[in-house]
């Protein structure tokens, strides 16, 4: 396991993810029944972007750094408010003092009846994970494989909530992993939200998930992705994808304001950013 999150905390995929993932907690909380969070590949919970790892690398310039321009009255503004409010202030260059990663973002969104369940495999970010979470009562954060926490946790005793499956794709078969753990908790939890992440380098790839998805059952899913340039093989990452099944039913319509608004602020140059929203309902 050499993947390590801090390299790449707030970057253009952070915010595309967790702008989303905001929105579906904000969505959940609509009704007062409790519901449970499950995140099976956790990472540390929040990132110092000042430490020597995220600067060297320094993706969140070209991600977090870019939502200074946002106007914050516009309809995008409005909707990235909860998580733009969650990430906090910023100082000139646009870094905020503690970049939020999804553990945080769920924990600022949830309220007191929910529960959270955060797993880390890495030993490293699992001890910052940990420390982090210590105190919050709502909160079980375990030294437990994603995938293996898919399966034990679902279905949750709330019957409500999201289940977020966010691993490194440092495996090759990483894609067909997340299709068949996926499968096999939604057979168990069909109600669940779940969103998926994926990097979209390979339309091949990115296209069997979503036929996956279709198979198992689901009922509805939506297919979100945001460019921020061409992509190129054997490049870094500039595409990137989220499937949420069981979407809440605004979303779609929230993405349609959401994603071209962050093409544009996430472009890497003029007319590089783009994005893509497809949906099924059975
Ligand atoms: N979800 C986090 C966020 O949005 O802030 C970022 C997660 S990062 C993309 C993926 C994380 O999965 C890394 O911290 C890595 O150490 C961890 N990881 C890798 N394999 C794992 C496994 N089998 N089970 C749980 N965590 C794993």
């Amino acid at each position: 396991m050499n993947y390590a999150h801090v390299f790449h905390a707030g970057n253009f995929a952070d915010v595309f993810k967790h702008a989303l993932l905001a929105r579906i907690l904000v969505y959940l909380n609509r009704k007062d029944a409790p519901y449970r969070v499950i995140d099976t590949h956790a990472g540390e919970g929040a990132y110092d972007l000042a430490r020597e790892e995220a600067d060297r690398t320094g993706e969140w310039r070209e991600g977090i750094g870019r939502l200074a321009a946002l106007d914050r009255t516009s309809d995008a503004g409005q909707l990235l408010a909860p998580y733009l409010d969650i990430v906090g202030a910023c100082d000139a260059e646009g870094r905020p003092q503690i970049y939020p990663g999804s553990p945080a973002i769920a924990q600022k969104l949830a309220r007191r009846s929910d529960r959270l369940v955060f797993c880390e495999k890495h030993p490293e970010a699992f001890a910052a994970l940990k420390a982090r979470f210590a105190r919050d009562r709502r909160v079980k954060t375990l030294d437990l494989d994603g995938w293996t926490a898919l399966g034990a946790f679902t279905p949750p005793p709330e019957r409500r909530g999201l289940a977020l499956v966010d691993p490194p794709y440092e495996a090759r078969d990483e894609f067909a992993r997340l299709a068949k753990a996926f499968a096999a908790a939604h057979a168990k939890w069909s109600t669940g939200v779940y969103a998926l992440w994926y990097p979209a380098k390979d339309r091949r790839e990115t296209d069997d998930l979503w036929r996956s998805v279709r198979a198992s059952g689901a009922r509805s899913a939506l297919r979100l992705e945001l460019a921020v340039a061409p992509t190129e093989e054997g490049g870094g990452l500039t595409r990137t994808g989220l499937v949420v099944v069981n979407p809440p039913f605004v979303l779609e319509a929230e993405a349609h304001v959401l994603l071209p608004e962050l093409a544009r602020l996430l472009e890497r140059s003029p007319g590089a950013g783009a994005h893509l929203i497809e949906a099924f309902e059975v």
